[in-house]
């Protein structure tokens, strides 16, 4: 396959996918929509779950697993909740095979049909509500915060690697409390878990903001967001945490004795990232060389190439490599030593750059001579020639100055894209030239959302938490609004 990319103002799309094939993240496979995470996407997914999990684990959640199956009834037993989903359900109707006595091959057997039929998991819910009416009697049982890392499938008609993808793989927060209160302080919690994730992990300033009924999950009370800008100007949510208030508690009949001894309905929320945030990532940080990884969730920090001829200068190399190794991994830096002898050093300069790796060092028989070695920064493309003495610590500084520098720059293009309109002709006209988010004044209703989204393509991302209450007129409809929220297209 060719290395090269297509440039972004090219375009986009192409871009996208050349970076997530070429970059060897993971590849299309023979089931539309699904795809295969290859190693080096995997690594990426690990290195963001290793966090996630952690930032779990320190709020107090506990991981379990239920089945990837649910019987058909109980995703019905919340109105909403099917309603939402049951458009993009992959449906199990039968257990078994058998050969085709006319010759036709392997079919289904018609004798195994299942007495109920079983959904694939699209989020788990209702599964998790049904199990939850046998754990919790009581108020002591509660609160419960359980997270689960899993696949889902929804059958989704226009997919994208990673962003949209039919399986996709994510973790589903579910937890139960005794009063609304503390379970919107979950909810609000879980969400500034994910917007610090997003922002010091993965170096991508999020607004953090509530969905309208339009955008709300299926079967929620509010649904909770944090919502990225890619470089091409579109919005995508990275993350969603509701607030579930006590539908699935109704729904399944999953009542605790208070402290007075009352029966009560537990509040509930769900919370969920997925493989997107993959996407995301690139969308956000990467250019026309190939992927810009931010070293704290890159796979691989650091790359040492040696440039020699010989085996004399490779063993001097080899020996200094080996003392700086030992200090980057001393300061907790990955680092690999390609020393292969089967590529060229600029092949291999160019093979880092296309998979995103925040530093590059070259060292050569001369670098030796002088006790220097070339340092190059991924994030900007500036090398420097910096003495060997010290060097594994002024890495391991130079890799929070990248990840800083990588926030910083998508903090500024995201607020350089915020722009505050009053009419629906600069409304439209914004969205077809500079992008990004559009804050203006809506009515309040979801006639008017729906039809600024068909006009434009535009839909409301969020409702900013924190938001000024300001007055003003619909830019739609001109009836009163109280406040600003934030359009923009989106993946
Ligand atoms: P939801 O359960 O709809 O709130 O979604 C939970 C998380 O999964 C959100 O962060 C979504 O961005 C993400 N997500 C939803 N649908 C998909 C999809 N088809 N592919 C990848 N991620 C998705």
């Amino acid at each position: 396959m060719s290395k090269e990319i297509t440039a972004r103002s090219a375009d986009y799309s192409q871009w996208y996918n050349d970076l997530v094939l070429k970059g060897g993240l993971a590849d299309y496979s023979a089931v539309k929509g699904c795809m295969v995470i290859k190693p080096y996407g995997f690594a990426l997914w690990e290195a963001m779950r290793d966090v996630l999990d952690r930032k779990f684990k320190e709020t107090g959640h506990q991981n379990a697993y239920f089945p990837l199956f649910i019987p058909k009834s109980f995703l019905s037993k919340e109105a909403a909740h099917i309603e939402g989903f049951a458009k993009e359900c992959a449906v199990v109707t039968h257990y078994r095979l058998k050969n085709d006595p006319n010759g036709g091959g392997v079919v289904v057997d018609p004798e195994a049909k299942l007495e109920e039929e079983l959904i694939v998991r699209p989020t788990s819910e209702t599964i998790i509500w049904n199990t939850y009416r046998d754990w919790i009697q009581s108020y002591r049982d509660l609160p419960l915060l359980i997270n689960q890392w899993a696949n889902v499938v929804r059958w989704e008609m226009r997919t994208r690697l990673f962003l949209r993808t039919a399986e996709f793989l994510w973790q589903e927060g579910h937890t139960a409390h005794a009063t609304a209160e503390e379970a919107i302080a979950e909810t609000t919690q879980m969400l500034e878990v994910y917007a610090n994730f997003a922002e010091e992990y993965m170096a991508v300033p999020v607004v953090r903001g509530v969905k309208t009924a339009n955008e709300r999950f299926a079967g929620a009370v509010d649904t909770y967001c944090i919502e990225a800008l890619m470089q091409d100007g579109k919005a995508l949510q990275a993350g969603t945490s509701h607030f579930l208030g006590q539908n699935f508690a109704k729904a399944f009949e999953v009542k605790f004795s208070n402290k007075e001894n009352k029966q009560e309905y537990v509040w509930a929320t769900s919370w969920g990232v997925s493989t997107r945030l993959i996407g995301g990532l690139i969308m956000v940080h990467s250019d026309d060389q190939g992927l810009v990884l931010p070293p704290r969730i890159a796979p691989l920090q650091v790359v040492i190439v040696p440039i020699y001829k010989g085996d004399d200068q490779k063993a001097a190399i080899d020996a200094k490599v080996n003392g700086l190794i030992a200090d980057l991994k001393a300061l907790g830096v990955s680092v690999k030593y390609d020393d292969s002898d089967n590529s060229r050093p600029g092949w291999k300069f160019a093979e880092y750059e296309m998979k995103g790796v925040p530093v590059r060092v070259a060292i050569g028989a001369r670098d030796i001579e002088n006790g220097v070695a070339e340092v190059a920064r991924r994030d900007n493309k500036t090398k420097e020639s910096l003495p060997l003495e010290g060097l594994g610590a002024r890495i391991h500084q130079l890799l929070e100055e990248i990840q800083q520098n990588l926030y910083n720059k998508a903090l500024n293009y995201r607020d350089e894209h915020i722009t505050r309109v009053d009419t629906f002709e600069e409304f439209k006209q914004v969205l077809d030239t500079k992008a990004g988010f559009v804050s203006a004044h809506w009515d309040g209703t979801s006639e008017t959302e729906e039809k600024i989204k068909e006009l434009t393509k535009a839909t409301i991302r969020c409702i900013p938490l924190n938001n000024p209450q300001e007055e003003g007129k619909c830019i739609l409809t001109g009836k009163p609004s109280k406040e600003r929220v934030l359009f923009a297209r989106a993946y």
